[in-house]
């Protein structure tokens, strides 16, 4: 990795945190040519092959479907296997057993240790299992691909951009920094008061339990979040709030699972920070960002796939570090 990637990575982890993205003041020799050879293209010619790839890719939703599939399968699973008695997958995505392995949310294990105030063996067996799943799958991978409110956050945006396309709303945008500072809270928090307070708000959990033993009086807060989200903030919770998203994220800065981009076939048109939910971290899409020909995509991205599904041009792909490209 060259020295101007290992920078843009450190800037990735503080955007992730909360921090801006801002214009690189270096770019390599390469990137360069690569930007002053795509200034001299003909306009029209990339308006023509941009109408062209987009015909062909306007209806791909290949991502999308793989992963809409595998979550709705993970959390089934949880459900099947309790109605059924199966003992497949028993407990809830908090705290689960998966065929006799234990299986430990990470963030739900800071904070029953931080509510206990010690380190307690049998949870860590299950975090280090889970940890080093997330490492290898990509961190945030957990959010898109798994974590049930996600799902229902990703239904409610469709119903809030389509408002949002009839001027009926308009998106409150809000300072990032505040999931850092949620973290934060919901760590003392467990400190001070020897209670796991976050588990008793997170949507995630509330949605996982419900989906195994029946929806609660709980399910109103979650209902709530997704109003406001319909109608005043876009994807607010995952955003703004989520401590869990912060966690994975900070899991997935040394997973070989990420997204790459290609400078060279890219238009600059932003069709993929339109639909994606961590905008910032394709800051490097922007015309004249990118510091080198090929960029992977910081930490905070949930690899869900949807600015692959959209690139007209395949200018984001899946790839595992150190291995060829993914499909
Ligand atoms: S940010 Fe939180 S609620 Fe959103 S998908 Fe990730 S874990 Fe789920
Ligand atoms: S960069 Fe792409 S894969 Fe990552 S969160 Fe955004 S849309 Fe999803």
């Amino acid at each position: 990795m060259s020295d101007l990637l290992k920078r843009r990575f450190r800037e990735q982890i503080k955007i992730m945190f909360g921090w801006e993205p801002v214009k690189p003041e270096t770019i390599s020799e390469r990137a360069k040519e690569v930007h002053v050879l795509k200034r001299m293209t003909n306009k029209q010619d990339l308006q023509a092959a941009k109408a062209h790839q987009r015909a062909h890719q306007e209806t791909s939703n290949k991502w999308r479907n793989r992963r809409w599939a595998t979550l709705i399968f993970a959390n089934l699973l949880f459900t099947l296997s309790f109605a059924l008695d199966i003992q497949i997958l028993e407990g809830a995505l908090t705290a689960s057993r998966f065929v006799g392995f234990h299986l430990i949310d990470l963030n739900s294990a800071l904070q029953v240790m931080l509510a206990h105030k010690h380190i307690i063996n049998n949870l860590l067996i299950g975090t280090g299992t889970v940890l080093v799943l997330w490492v290898l799958l990509g961190g945030r991978t957990f959010c898109s691909w798994v974590c049930p409110y996600h799902l229902l956050a990703e239904w409610a945006e469709k119903i809030h951009l389509f408002l949002a396309k009839k001027k009926l709303v308009t998106d409150q945008t809000m300072d990032r920094r505040l999931r850092t500072v949620f973290w934060i809270v919901f760590a003392l928090l467990a400190l001070l008061t020897g209670y796991t307070v976050y588990e008793a708000i997170s949507p995630t959990g509330i949605v996982s339990r419900a989906l195994i033993y029946g929806p609660g009086l709980a399910m109103l807060w979650v209902l709530a979040l997704l109003f406001f989200e319909v109608f005043f903030s876009r994807r607010a919770w995952c955003r703004y709030a989520c401590p869990i998203g912060l966690t994975y994220g900070v899991v997935g800065i040394i997973s070989p699972v990420r997204i790459k981009y290609k400078l060279d076939g890219c238009f600059h048109e932003g069709d993929c920070r339109k639909v994606c939910l961590v905008p910032h971290v394709l800051d490097t899409v922007i015309k004249g960002r990118a510091v080198e020909p090929e960029v992977p995509i910081g930490p905070d991205c949930t690899r869900c796939g949807l600015c692959v599904d959209t690139c007209p041009t395949g200018s984001l792909s899946f790839e595992i570090k150190g291995l060829q490209k993914l499909l």
